[in-house]
């Protein structure tokens, strides 16, 4: 039996919810994740450090017994958003980073920013205390067409405000072209990509193909086959400008499976076995490790974890559950379209 062993993972970008999904959910990123940035689209976001604070509180009291999990808070940018509060939240140790959601770009981001004049101030001061802001980079003019989204951000509106402000730190979440690619990797400092699992198995043949496939409907939409090749390069290059970060968005499924459905994939559930995979295809199971392990925690100015995880690889393949039940619904489980036989223990 082939096994690998490895830091333990964390996961970079991750939405938990709250209520009835979060206690069904946490147990699936706690199992095998030591750590994770907490998405605060909730409704209402998570706008303050005493938001963060309660809900943090909400998430550590969900956690199965037994399990060792630390939420890394983010604050919800708005317009309005006190640098005085981000400072504070900042040297408690209790915010990782800013989010920014440009208004309108994804689930519950109609507060986010539409001005970011009006963020500069808040902008600087983060830039000062040396907090990463995570950046959903899409465009929200209807204009622009939903696949030429992110390259249109990285033009008019990420590449000016790296100009602006060269100081700040930030992330570029769930990157899904290879645009993003490219402009990552030709940053001399300061800017990092997180890359998804999803995001490395499916191209958006898999969303329209044959049917409507809701479950396979995300934002950033998936792009096209070329796009996806450039992710698993860069994910599977040891590049530590690039990392996990899951985007692992549950909803229930009525919520997926109707007229108007919602944007997310939950992954949480086989998401290592998901990327094994993968990096075994590439031949880069060597650099597993830097992708979940190593080069997040470098890039937000933590240490890896001390604790180790195996993963193994079985003859038959690994019976994962294809839906989480919770209290609020059932919740379906990204299902990659090949058997995983790679299992973490
Ligand atoms: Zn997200």
């Amino acid at each position: 039996m082939k096994t690998l062993t490895l830091r333990r993972p964390d996961d970079w970008h991750l939405h938990l919810r709250d209520g009835a999904v979060l206690e069904g959910v946490i147990g699936d990123s706690s199992r095998h994740f030591a750590r994770a940035i907490i998405m605060p689209n909730l409704v209402p976001p998570v706008v303050t450090t005493a938001d963060a604070r309660a809900y943090r509180d909400r998430i550590l009291a969900a956690l199965p017994a037994g399990d060792r999990f630390e939420p890394l808070m983010t604050l919800y940018l708005t317009e309005h958003t006190d640098p005085r509060d981000v400072e504070e939240g900042r040297k408690s140790g209790l915010i990782t980073a800013v989010k920014l959601y440009p208004a309108g770009a994804t689930t519950n981001s109609h507060g986010g920013v539409r001005d970011l004049d009006k963020a500069m101030p808040v902008l600087e001061r983060m830039a000062k205390i040396g907090l990463p802001l995570c950046v959903h980079g899409e465009v929200t003019t209807p204009e622009v067409d939903i696949f030429d989204r992110e390259a249109v951000f990285i033009e008019t509106v990420l590449d000016l405000l790296r100009r602006r402000l060269p100081e700040l730190k930030i992330t570029m979440e769930h990157v899904t072209t290879a645009d993003g690619i490219d402009y990552i990797k030709s940053s001399k400092s300061n800017l990092a990509g997180s890359i998804t699992t999803h995001h490395l198995i499916i191209n958006r043949n898999a969303i329209l193909v044959g049917g409507i496939r809701p479950h396979y409907y995300c934002l950033p939409v998936a792009k096209r086959e070329n796009h996806r090749l450039a992710l698993r390069a860069a994910a599977t290059s040891g590049d530590s400008r690039f990392f996990l970060g899951t985007d692992s968005a549950p909803h229930v499924d009525p919520l997926k499976e109707c007229a108007c459905g919602c944007a997310g994939i939950y992954t949480s559930v086989n998401t290592m076995s998901c990327l094994a995979h993968v990096f075994e295809q590439e031949n880069a199971l060597d650099k597993l490790e830097a992708f979940t392990s190593l080069s997040g925690p470098a890039w937000y100015g933590l240490k890896p974890n001390e604790e180790m995880i195996t993963l193994e690889k079985r003859d038959q393949p690994v019976d994962f559950p294809s839906k989480r039940d919770t209290e609020a619904g059932a919740i379906t489980v990204f299902d990659p379209g090949f058997p995983l036989y790679w299992e973490a223990l």
